[in-house]
């Protein structure tokens, strides 16, 4: 595997590899890499023949300055678990690298910038834009893989290509999971031990959902569970759990047959905010 730390020195090694046609799969991430992350990469040597894999913590998208700082940071790690994983190339630009100069652009992605994680998290979407579409420029990737984790992301960066008119192909990826179901993330290294398995509550509640949909409950007594669920206590503090319809994001008060649902949310254990979704169609 290849390391790089400039674009240039990017720019040069891809060149090379797209004149002898080869397809080139690319997986953005912010390191502090776990399975959920090798995945993708799987799913990009399976369908491309050279891999890129970027580290980078976007500062744009965090708003609290803290998180960012917390930001778990371990590239000798991540770079072991890339080699192994059979990654080709990992690209870890410095700040400057990406931003030059301070990036100023403001996207338009109309109502999907505005619920869920865009609404409590003001600017964050803005930042993944800027980063990825700086990121895009710079791999050109043929692919371009992500996790239905950050669902809301992937309709965000959809939406980006559309805008900016680029010809790659964004692949979106299951979420991976831990044996008690929690969903993969960094963050989740932050969890105290209690913690750790307190989160859990959170994959079971929206299996929980899912059953009452399934055994025909109203969409306010699947609600009023998850709330019940996660009543606040020292441990949780549920930040929103919302049914929304799977390709708008609207958020639906009753259930249609035929359309495609997905349960969204995002839950305070302790001080570490965790998200997860999963689609309601899966039963059925
Ligand atoms: P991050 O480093 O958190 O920005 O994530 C980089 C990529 O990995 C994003 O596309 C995430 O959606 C994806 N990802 C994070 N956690 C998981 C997971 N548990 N399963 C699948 N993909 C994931």
């Amino acid at each position: 595997m290849q390391i790089v730390k400039t674009k240039t020195e990017l720019g040069r090694i891809l060149d090379g590899h797209r004149k002898s046609s080869e397809t080139i799969g690319f997986v953005p991430t912010m390191g502090a890499l776990h399975a959920g992350h090798l995945s993708l990469i799987a799913a990009s040597k399976k369908v491309c023949s050279i891999t890129v894999c970027s580290i980078f913590v976007n500062p744009t998208q965090f708003n609290d300055k803290s998180d960012l700082e917390k930001y778990p940071r371990m590239p000798e790690k991540d770079a072991e678990m890339l080699e192994k994983a059979g990654c080709d190339i990992l690209f870890m630009p410095e700040v400057s690298e990406i931003y030059p100069k301070t990036d100023t652009r403001k996207f338009d992605f109309g109502y999907i910038d505005t619920v869920l994680e865009a609404a409590v998290r003001p600017g964050h979407f803005n930042g993944v834009a800027q980063v990825v579409s700086i990121l895009f420029d710079m791999v050109k990737p043929d692919k371009a893989f992500f996790g239905q984790k950050d669902y809301q992301q992937v309709m965000i960066i959809r939406e980006l290509i559309k805008q900016l008119k680029l010809k790659i192909e964004i692949v979106g990826c299951p979420i991976l999971r831990d044996a008690d179901g929690l969903a993969m993330s960094s963050r989740n290294l932050r969890l105290s031990k209690e913690e750790r398995t307190a989160a859990a509550l959170i994959p079971k509640v929206m299996l929980g959902a899912m059953q009452l949909k399934e055994s025909g409950r109203n969409m306010g007594q699947i609600y009023a569970y998850v709330e019940k669920k996660l009543d606040p206590n020292p441990i949780y503090n549920l930040d929103y759990f919302a049914i929304c319809e799977a390709d708008t994001l609207k958020e639906v008060s009753s259930f249609e047959p035929g359309k495609a649902y997905i349960a969204l949310i995002a839950c305070f254990v302790g001080n570490i905010r965790l998200i997860d979704n999963l689609s309601l169609n899966s039963l059925s």
